[in-house]
């Protein structure tokens, strides 16, 4: 049987935010080694769990590599990057002349000295293996695919939903795709086309719809093995940052070609699609006081921890209290001086505070506040939805802090607020709130459908705010549209 190995490194860098990932960033994530690896994703809805169910269904037993996660945030120190990289280097070179590897990569991915970093790590990779071995890579959608990645790689396949939820499908047509040129003996052929664009990270799904039913059309074509079309991650300031499209066949270079130009050039012609509609706060403000069952929920894009923004910007909670909001809920804002404050002054008491601000010092301002200290929680719940189904999450001492209605729940580091079960072990009921903030992106859309009157995406300030102008620039491919308004661009272009 075939001697295959999979491995995981993934993060998505915010290189306009001054938060360095760290070591202990992956720790308290996913940093699994050897046995660890298969253990804990075998039968999860990961990459990973499709591969491996793939793979060990058709009799082969693959190998682990390292599988390392960290939440979105600013770059990877070099430290740790080098940290991961000899790891995997180690255990690639214990394998036997391998027939295959899967990775399961971001695509976002940024050191602090290096900016595609897959790349970058794929080429290391293609060195220790030399060029036998067949090499699959799955990518988040927002990828911003390089040169180095399709040289390296024999075939790269992207998620097709967004927000994410088919990492799992992901992994299993890797493995697939995997199988089957090492049984036919034949190589994959892959095209890529870049386009000079900028799309929100967080975009509306009604270009994608448009894009997916081409995607499914070009893979119901003969010798076509994949499609894939990635919206990029604008909050990288790297000359590879920019959307794209990639396409897999059977060994037929002018049909992959074909291929990914008819998807980069849907994706040229929908790119004023892809934005959400701006909805002012007053607006959202109103419809939160209207009659209606459920809460109204406001999601702050712009410092969404998960697109790597610092998750300390205080603008809902500056913005409520001006607009004097009678009731709302914020989660959640990262403070963990704040949150010490609370726990010294105890469950009951009325303080002063000062929230927010300390991370994201272009953004915000620190908040003055005067309010009570009303829960003090060890920040441990069980998940209830989604990739935290029943998973037992920690995200450490967390306070709720109430400035007359408006409850601000302040945590000591990243984490995600898209569970309600989030809400819930903190005594707050989302069904029963008319205003919900949460900083986080489309996948909230997702898991509070059942529970919002409405979710209004909102584009605040932030390191992840899409108004590209305002972020510094400075070695991205040029010209880029949206900042070149006016730019042509036409697939003979490319
Ligand atoms: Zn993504």
């Amino acid at each position: 049987m075939f001697n295959i190995a999979i491995g995981s490194v993934m993060h998505e860098s915010n290189t306009f935010s001054p938060i360095t990932t760290n070591l202990e960033d992956f720790k308290q994530d996913q940093l699994l080694m050897g046995k660890a690896v298969f253990d804990y994703h075998r039968g999860k809805s990961t990459e990973i769990g499709g591969m491996l169910e793939a793979l060990e269904k058709r009799g082969v037993s693959p190998k682990p590599l390292i599988s390392a996660v960290a939440i979105p945030s600013g770059p990877v120190s070099s430290e740790t990057f080098d940290f991961i990289l000899e790891k995997l280097e180690t255990d690639l070179k214990k394998l036997d002349n391998p027939d295959g590897l899967l990775l399961a990569l971001h695509g976002g991915m940024s050191t602090e000295t290096i900016g595609d970093t897959e790349g970058f790590l794929l080429r290391r990779v293609r060195k220790i293996t030399g060029p036998r071995t067949l090499i699959g890579v799955t990518l988040d959608h927002h990828a911003n695919l390089s040169k180095a990645m399709v040289e390296t790689a024999d075939f790269i396949i992207g998620y097709k939903t967004h927000p994410h939820v088919d990492q799992y499908d992901i992994g299993v047509k890797a493995a697939e795709t995997l199988l089957f040129f090492l049984e036919n003996r034949r190589r994959p052929t892959m095209k890529l086309v870049k386009l000079p664009l900028l799309l929100p990270g967080e975009s509306s799904p009604v270009p994608r719809a448009k894009l997916l039913r081409l995607v499914e059309k070009l893979e119901k074509t003969a010798g076509v093995m994949s499609a894939s079309f990635f919206i990029g991650f604008p909050f990288a300031d790297h000359e590879d940052v920019g959307a794209s499209a990639i396409a897999v066949t059977d060994g037929d270079a002018e049909l992959a070609k074909s291929a990914a130009e008819k998807l980069a050039q849907l994706i040229w012609d929908l790119r004023a699609e892809f934005t959400l509609p701006v909805v002012s706060l007053d607006a959202a403000l109103v419809k939160a006081e209207s009659p209606g069952k459920g809460p109204v929920v406001l999601v702050d894009m712009g410092d969404c921890s998960y697109a790597g923004a610092a998750g300390d910007v205080p603008f809902f909670a500056r913005r409520f209290l001006e607009k004097h909001v009678k009731t709302a809920v914020i989660a959640a804002i990262i403070d963990s001086a704040a949150v010490d404050h609370c726990i010294q002054a105890g469950t009951g008491a009325q303080i002063t505070l000062c929230i927010g601000g300390k991370l994201d010092k272009v953004n915000a301002k620190p908040l003055s506040l005067t309010g009570t200290v009303e829960l003090i929680s060890d920040g441990k719940y069980t998940g209830r939805d989604f990739y935290l189904v029943e998973t037992q999450v920690d995200i450490g001492s967390t306070v709720v802090f109430a400035v007359g209605g408006v409850r601000i729940i302040l945590v000591t580091r990243r984490m995600t607020t898209y569970d309600p079960a989030l809400l819930r072990s903190l005594n707050i009921e989302p069904m029963a709130e008319k205003l919900i903030v949460l900083k986080g992106g489309m996948l909230n859309s997702v898991t509070y459908k059942e529970i919002a009157r409405e979710i209004i995406p909102f584009n605040s300030p932030g390191f992840a705010s899409w108004n590209f102008a305002k972020l510094s620039y400075k070695n991205i491919g040029r010209p880029v549209w949206p900042l070149a308004e006016n730019l042509k661009w036409g697939i003979n272009d490319k």
